[in-house]
């Protein structure tokens, strides 16, 4: 059968780098597509260039049998191609009709039939199980339902073929279970779709084919039937993974951190945590589960002394540090790898040797009287870059040379490495690629054999699971309710996620 869609030999450059690099990709009618890579790999640029924002160097497109010369993204749209971004779209203070219709020319008419309007939308929605309410204003809505609106708003142009860039990294999991059920059904109807993922279980989940990206080519362009994990992470990395393998007796030491009845409001008064009770002991990983923006960043502030909490104390052993500052805390012995690497975690002007003692190079041995000592600093650096496979050509290095991985491990080596009495870690791996996931579950795993306590947040439930001995989940800037990772089910964490509490959760399945 002809392909709905052939691109051939895409080649696109940033300057002399090429993103995409001779990339061929054939999507059938009515096959759901995975677009599979890891971070950087070139996916969006690819699907950019589908979409008319970018324009290839070298290739051509061609869809339904025509060659195409996109201009612009309306071009695509024009003959049939949609694209969810992984930042939607949408304008909030309007509706969700409003924002359907927006921009194609029914809203400003003299008559506009709205009813026929209203149905012809909610038919599209029905059609493939998507629940919507036409006159909620987009501000009002879920992550998971803004989602749907951008799908439905895609279907209602007349997409024959939806490219999804991500979908599911904003989803609970039984949001994504209802997304995949909806691409089921649109595949069914003939829809074709591209998925774009790093997730291999979602690969095997809900995908026909698959076509694998590295470094801007393509490795891989298999049927799923025929494949398993093991062959997607080889073409995707070059290699097998030995995954962080977790030794399940938790042998907990002292208190090392707790957290009594502690609120945080920003300075307009919006409560971004409220009553949070913690308690995490030396030895021990406590998993923070969440969906992103639920105060899980706050939280992480609150404890590393970033902002302080408006009530309620933190503790660290026996001392109140509620109050104190961020120096002071780091010099009590706590590590922080923060959600944002480039604006906390890094000076991406400093080296990679400045880098790895950023906080600590007033201070004995790199420092000799007021002089810094830079053969501490140097061997010290090159011990850091063996140790930690940091993959860089000097330590002289600039930081922001370096890729996103390794910009990373930088951060983990330097907090991990003092082996502190509490590491914080946010968001450890999000955006780096699954050989550096690896590793700096790894080096996690042993600072807490060590004896470090570990305070894990993060999105990713995998990597909650994989990690933790005990899991809380934040929603809304409350903690809805604690299990122990002998408990854990992905869909009670999920109902969890959406707010439902523990019992509740329980119980519902
Ligand atoms: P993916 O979606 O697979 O994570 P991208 O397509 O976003 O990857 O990026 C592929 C590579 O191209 C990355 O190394 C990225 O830094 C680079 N890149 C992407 N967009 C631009 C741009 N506008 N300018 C320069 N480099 C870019
Ligand atoms: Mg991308």
């Amino acid at each position: 059968m002809e392909p709905i869609l052939k691109m051939v030999s895409i080649s696109k450059y940033f300057g002399t780098f090429a993103a995409n690099e001779d990339v061929n990709l054939e999507v059938q009618k009515g096959e759901i597509h995975s677009l599979l890579g890891e971070n950087g790999a070139g996916k969006s640029t690819l699907m950019n260039v589908l979409y008319g924002l970018y324009k290839p160097e070298k290739g051509e497109i061609f869809f339904e049998g025509k060659k195409l010369n996109l201009n612009s993204s309306k071009d695509a749209i024009d003959v049939g191609i949609g694209m969810i971004h992984q930042h939607f779209m949408l304008v909030p203070v309007h509706t969700v009709l409003e924002n359907v219709i927006m921009g194609m020319g029914k809203e400003k008419g003299f008559i506009i039939d709205e009813a026929k309007l209203e149905k012809e939308i909610l038919d599209i929605a029905n059609r493939y199980g998507m629940k919507i309410s036409l006159h909620s204003k987009v501000s009002e809505l879920s992550v998971g339902e803004q989602q749907r609106v951008e799908i439905v708003k895609a279907l209602y142009r007349g997409a024959k073929l939806l490219i999804m860039d991500e979908p599911t990294a904003v989803l609970t999991p039984q949001e994504t279970e209802e997304l995949f059920t909806t691409l089921r059904k649109m595949s069914d109807g003939g829809m074709s779709i591209i998925l774009i993922t790093h997730k291999l279980n979602e690969v095997m989940a809900v995908c026909d084919k698959v076509t694998v990206l590295r470094d801007g080519r393509v490795t891989g362009r298999i049927d799923i039937k025929d494949t398993n994990e093991l062959e997607l992470t080889k073409a995707m990395i070059g290699r097998e993974l030995s995954p962080a393998c977790k030794d399940n007796t938790c042998c907990k030491g002292d208190m090392v951190l707790e957290l009594k009845d502690v609120s945080y409001e920003e300075d307009k008064g919006a409560k971004l945590l409220s009553n949070i009770n913690l308690n995490l002991c030396a030895g021990e990983i406590l998993g923070i589960a969440g969906v992103d923006g639920n105060g899980q960043k706050e939280l992480a502030e609150v404890i590393a002394g970033l902002v302080h909490a408006t009530s309620g104390n933190v503790f660290l052993g026996n001392e109140e540090i509620t109050h104190k500052s961020i120096s002071e805390i780091i010099n009590m012995g706590v590590g922080y790898i923060p959600e944002d690497r480039h604006k906390r975690g890094l000076v991406l002007d400093f080296s990679v040797s400045e880098n790895l003692i950023l906080k600590d190079y007033c201070k004995q041995p790199f420092r000799k009287k007021v002089f810094f000592d830079f053969n501490v600093i140097n061997n010290h650096a090159e011990k850091m870059i063996e140790k930690y496979s940091i993959k860089t050509q000097s330590k002289n290095d600039e930081a922001r040379k370096l890729s996103g991985g390794n910009q990373q491990k930088v951060v983990v080596a330097r907090e991990v490495d003092k082996l502190p009495k509490l590491l914080i870690a946010v968001q450890p791996t999000r955006g780096v690629d699954i050989g550096a996931i690896e590793f700096i579950h790894k080096q996690i795993l042993k600072a807490k054999e060590q004896g470090t306590a570990v305070l894990l947040i993060s999105t990713e439930l995998s990597e909650i699971n994989s990690l933790s001995d005990r899991i809380a989940v934040i929603y809304k800037g409350s903690i809805i309710g604690e299990i122990d990772q002998s408990e854990f089910e992905e869909s009670t964490i999920g109902l969890m996620m959406a707010g439902i509490p523990k019992e509740k959760a329980m119980q519902s399945l």
